[in-house]
């Protein structure tokens, strides 16, 4: 599980950064080349086989994240050669009670992978892919899904949940839960991990699952990296279709789209089931968009239109059905979000909303918080997804969610303009006021969006799992170290 390559390049290679030494612990500051003090008076950093940047550039780029909304700007950033640089960097760091934030795509919203004054760990680095082994494959913490997809495809196999945009890395999205269409089917992405490779806030290299230190595979998946980071995961593997029959069926009433989704989650003809609210002429989020998908050979058998579609009350007109390689499925965003970069959107602010309602007040809430909706809040780029879940497959006791056999997702995906710091700040207000909405009808968020959140907030998040996060807190980061920015403890 050792990236490549595994140079020794050590600390002092970086041409624009003056090389770090160690840390001046009477101070609480780096040593560098430049800035050193007596010998005996700072504790020399080890010998890494990555790198420790402390260049401005390398701070900056780490206190920005997919939200642009919160900067939080480390002391140093650790870009790691080796899963051994991950160990001895938190000793080192535990020793000096520097706090530490684990980062893998940094495609949080709100300051979650950013830490003040602290050390950021790159996981990118750690993205090694190994050989599919019988229906399991193990990789780095830092590998994409892309990559992790496109290596098992080879072999015909592939994971069974994806997320719906594709460069996510696998440590990012165990560390919050991973939801998506075929969640319905097979839960989230930390329920079909088999075994996780972590380096501890303690700086332990440890090896666990359900049967070897559970109560940390436990804590770590969708623990939001409260207790180690994850350097390596070993995920379960399914038979890839070829392709798939991809269809978008148009509903007006939102409680008919929210029936037909909830028969197709408790019948599972398809493969992946989710849901798009869009705004109508006026300007309301009244256009509901049933997205759905048949996995052909041989991975299910050859799809059949009206099978599939029989007994659906959508509006017939609009309905679009294609065939699409089971890839381009996956990577179906890769070409709308190529053109969000190219016009500088994905540099915009993402102030985004994640809640997870109760099937029983679905249509209420969901209705509640899309009649204050308004075009220019999700923005042009941005997109409302709406779809249930089955909970009996969600079985990560940290992956929190109402407790009702079919949760829905409420994502409300907003891109705001830029420069303009009051639109974000009401934003945020209605985040909040939507959050306490749904959680006072049993709903929770799902944690990887923009909602103002304290301590007392987690707590309620948590509820009865808070304790054995805490427990677990402190047996394996007991100096409390590891991701400040999700304000848990
Ligand atoms: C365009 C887009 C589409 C998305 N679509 C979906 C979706 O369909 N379904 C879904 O579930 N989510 C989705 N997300 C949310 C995404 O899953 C989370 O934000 C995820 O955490 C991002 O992964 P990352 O590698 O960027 O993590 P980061 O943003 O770098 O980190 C997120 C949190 O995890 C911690 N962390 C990161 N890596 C590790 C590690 N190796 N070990 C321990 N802790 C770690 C960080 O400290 C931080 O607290 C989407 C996000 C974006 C921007």
């Amino acid at each position: 599980m050792r990236p490549e390559p595994t140079r020794r390049t050590a600390l002092y290679g970086l041409a624009t950064a003056a090389a770090v030494v160690g840390f001046d612990p009477a101070a609480r500051a780096w040593a560098t080349e430049k800035r050193k003090p007596a010998e005996g008076d700072f504790d020399h950093v080890p010998p890494l086989d990555g790198t420790l940047l402390t260049d401005d550039a390398s701070r900056d780029a780490a206190s920005e994240d997919f939200g642009h909304i919160v900067h939080r700007r480390p002391a140093a950033v650790l870009r790691p050669g080796s899963v051994n640089d991950v160990v001895v960097m938190i000793r080192f760091c535990r020793r000096h009670k520097i706090p530490v934030a684990p980062r893998g795509q940094g495609h949080a919203t709100f300051g979650q992978a950013q830490v003040k004054g602290g050390l950021v760990i790159e996981t990118a680095p750690l993205k090694h892919i190994g050989p599919v082994k019988g229906d399991t494959v193990t990789v780095g913490g830092g590998a994409r899904w892309s990559e992790v997809a496109k290596s098992t495809l080879r072999k015909g196999l592939t994971p069974p949940v994806f997320t719906d945009y594709l460069e996510l890395s696998v440590g990012g999205t165990l560390s919050v839960g991973g939801l998506g269409g075929q969640t319905h089917r097979h839960g989230a992405q930390v329920d079909n991990v088999t075994e996780l490779e972590v380096v501890t806030g303690a700086g332990e290299l440890v090896r666990c699952s359900a049967t070897r230190h559970a109560d940390l595979f436990d804590a770590v998946r969708a623990g939001l990296g409260q207790c180690a980071i994850v350097v390596g995961a070993t995920l379960r593997l399914v038979r890839a279709p070829r392709t798939v029959r991809h269809y978008q069926l148009p509903y007006t009433e939102l409680s008919v789209f929210l029936e037909d989704q909830r028969r197709l989650i408790d019948d599972r003809r398809f493969d992946y089931v989710e849901g798009l609210v869009l705004p109508d002429a006026t300007g309301a989020f009244r256009v509901h968009v049933l997205e759905a998908v048949a996995y052909g050979p041989p991975a299910g058998p050859e799809p059949d239109d009206d099978e599939l579609l029989a007994g659906l009350r959508f509006e017939r007109p609009g309905l679009v059905a294609e065939t699409l390689d089971y890839y381009a499925f996956l990577d179906r965003l890769a070409a709308s979000v190529a053109e969000q970069m190219e016009a500088g959107l994905w540099d915009d602010p993402h102030p985004w909303l994640n809640l997870l309602l109760p099937s029983d007040s679905v249509e209420e809430l969901a209705s509640g918080i899309l009649d204050e909706l308004r075009p220019e809040d999700v923005g042009t780029s941005g997109v409302v997804l709406l779809y249930p879940m089955r909970r009996k497959v969600l079985r990560t006791p940290l992956l929190r969610m109402p407790d009702d056999p079919a949760p829905y997702l409420l994502a409300v995906l907003r891109t705001s303009p830029p420069d303009d710091a009051a639109t974000v700040k009401r934003l945020l207000a209605a985040n909040r006021a939507a959050y306490e909405l749904v959680r006072d009808a049993g709903g929770k968020q799902y944690p990887v969006g923009s909602i103002p959140f304290d301590r007392s907030d987690w707590r309620d998040q948590f509820g009865p799992a808070f304790p054995a996060l805490a427990a677990a807190r402190h047996r394996y980061d007991p100096a409390g170290l590891l991701a400040p920015g999700q304000g848990i403890f």
